[in-house]
């Protein structure tokens, strides 16, 4: 198995390709630089010689490839003096997008960055009349008239998001096309709040079920109507008991997450809620699943966010982006940011090949985080609550200035012999009926010791399906493709299935990424 640390690598190299040959080399060179820094990481984990060469391997071909396109990326800026003011109005690189990029000294950004690079162009224009409509973008919300924009609903469907790196939600299509056509005049925005112990109203649809209107009052239209279509997320359904055990980290993020925006007047002044809650932990524990209990448990908005989804592949968007995001989770209030993989937008800054654009991205970020705590007002004056949640397996590579606002750091351990065997049962839960009774859960979890989670969870769906593998053994296409389902789920999942998957799925975490988290626990954790 391929380990967490790897996870999206393929996609990050595929879109460092693809940029590439689209000729914007800037941001292909970022994608690249974040998979040979996830293949470090990687590396950091392999101990057997002969893995580590072909990784070494790979890392050097990939390296060379980055080189080429620094290298295009360098020749490239050579033709761009071109002084600023005289930039041409169409779009700069790509014709594929329906953007229209004008020169940057017109656009204001909050993080102070330089108004006269000449690699960074304006937004899109706000002109809609000058652009077509974009693929997908039919149920977009926005009134022409008035700018409203309505209110889609948070509780209707309960798909979750895609992949992780990467991986945006396109749950809400449903939820859209359901409320096109409803659109907002009106200016409620989560007047829920302020109601302990009200989770389903709080930030949910009004009493007769139809969805809430807001007002998104930003001026980046097209760029919250695109945060809205991926990152705003339907009730991902996942509840406190599909999590295992991690009981400590469930108790935190509800004080943390939970009960101020269940209570907000509760939290103010010295009791204000944190900036920021970070989740760390090894790959595989548990982090973006506590997370989705988070918005489901609270039944507020949820904003998913990947650090893929902001690395944005339009130089200056990214910042943007971020902003973006800031003002439609408070346009939304109450509601929850959560950013995944936060160590690849943040690691520490001034590190060697940084992109400038990456730096822009983390100062916006620092600046929206400080603004969530003095965010504005409803109209009956309580605040709108803006949580922000992050998770990382890499805590240590987290920018100092970010840390230090994600005020609360909640460590997410590999499961203990407890959480293995509920993480088992719940396992499987969907299969109840057909384990056979000679399964020893205790036997299992006693086996499994330093496996995370997501280990444990590979471990009961290699076992679950080792009946089917026995059925069709032996058996030609058309005969599986006649066998009926009671005849395949016959088979029980039996102990031998189980000693079976052991066999053959190890525990991806290594020691030393253990000591190295509680390591930075007892430095910077909080208990
Ligand atoms: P992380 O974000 O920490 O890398 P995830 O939350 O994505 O890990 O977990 C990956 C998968 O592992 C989940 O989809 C789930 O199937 C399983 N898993 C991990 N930890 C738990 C847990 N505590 N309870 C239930 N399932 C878990």
């Amino acid at each position: 198995m391929v380990g967490a640390s790897l996870a999206g690598l393929q996609d990050h190299l595929k879109l460092a390709r693809e940029y590439a040959q689209e000729g914007l080399y800037d941001t292909s060179i970022i994608f690249f630089d974040g998979a040979i820094a996830q293949i470090n990481k990687h590396l950091n984990t392999v101990d057997d010689p002969m893995t580590r060469s072909k990784w070494m391997n790979v890392k050097k071909a990939i390296s060379e490839e980055t080189e080429v396109v620094k290298q295009l990326d360098a020749e490239k800026r050579s033709f761009k003096e071109v002084p600023v003011g005289r930039r041409p109005n169409s779009p700069p690189i790509s014709t594929k997008s329906s953007f229209v990029f004008q020169p940057l000294d017109e656009y204001p950004t909050s993080s102070g960055a330089p108004m006269d690079d000449p690699d960074v162009w304006r937004p899109p224009s706000r002109d809609t009349s000058r652009r077509p409509a974009r693929a997908g973008q039919v149920g977009a919300r926005k009134s022409p008239q008035d700018g409203t924009w309505a209110r889609g609903s948070t509780r209707a469907g309960t798909t979750g998001r895609g992949g992780k790196a990467g991986g945006s939600s396109k749950s809400n299509a449903g939820v859209r096309a359901s409320t096109a056509g409803k659109k907002g005049t009106g200016t409620g925005t989560g007047t829920g709040t302020g109601k302990a112990g009200k989770a389903e109203s709080v930030n949910g649809d009004t009493e007769d079920g139809k969805p809430k209107k807001i007002q998104y009052e930003g001026p980046d239209g097209d760029l919250a109507a695109m945060l809205e279509r991926d990152v705003l997320e339907t009730s991902p359904g996942v509840r406190w008991d599909d999590v295992a055990g991690l009981s400590e980290a469930k108790r935190l993020l509800e004080e943390a997450v939970v009960l101020p925006l269940w209570m907000p007047e509760y939290f103010q002044g010295i009791r204000r809620p944190w900036k920021g809650v970070l989740m760390f932990g090894p790959p595989g524990t548990g982090k973006t699943l506590l997370a989705k209990a988070v918005a489901t448990e609270c039944g507020t908005t949820f904003f998913n966010v990947s650090s893929a989804t902001l690395a944005s592949k339009w130089r200056g968007e990214s910042e943007r982006m971020v902003r973006c995001l800031f003002d439609l989770a408070r346009a939304y209030a109450p509601s929850t940011i959560f950013i995944d993989e936060i160590d690849s937008l943040c690691n520490a800054r001034g590190a060697s090949g940084e992109h400038e654009s990456s730096r822009r991205v983390k100062s916006e970020l620092l600046v929206q985080v400080d603004g969530v705590s003095n965010s504005s007002t409803n109209e009956d004056g309580t605040r709108k609550i803006v949580m922000v949640l992050a998770a990382t397996n890499f805590p240590w590579d987290i920018d100092e200035a970010l840390r230090r606002r994600l005020e609360k750091r909640i460590y997410i351990p590999l499961p203990n012999f407890e959480s293995r065997k509920e993480l088992i049962r719940i396992n499987l839960k969907s299969i109840e009926d057909q384990v056979a009774a000679d399964v020893d859960i205790d036997e299992v979890a006693r086996r499994t010791e330093g496996y995370s989670g997501d280990d444990l969870t590979n471990v009961c769906r290699d076992a679950s399906l080792n009946g089917m593998r026995r059925k069709i053994a032996g058996k030609t296409r058309d005969e599986i493709k006649n066998m009926s389902k009671d005849e395949i789920s016959k088979d029980p999942v039996a102990m031998c299935d189980f000693l079976e998957a052991l066999t053959k799925v190890q525990p991806s975490v290594s020691a030393a990424d253990i000591e190295r988290h509680e390591k930075w626990f007892s430095e910077f954790g909080s208990a």
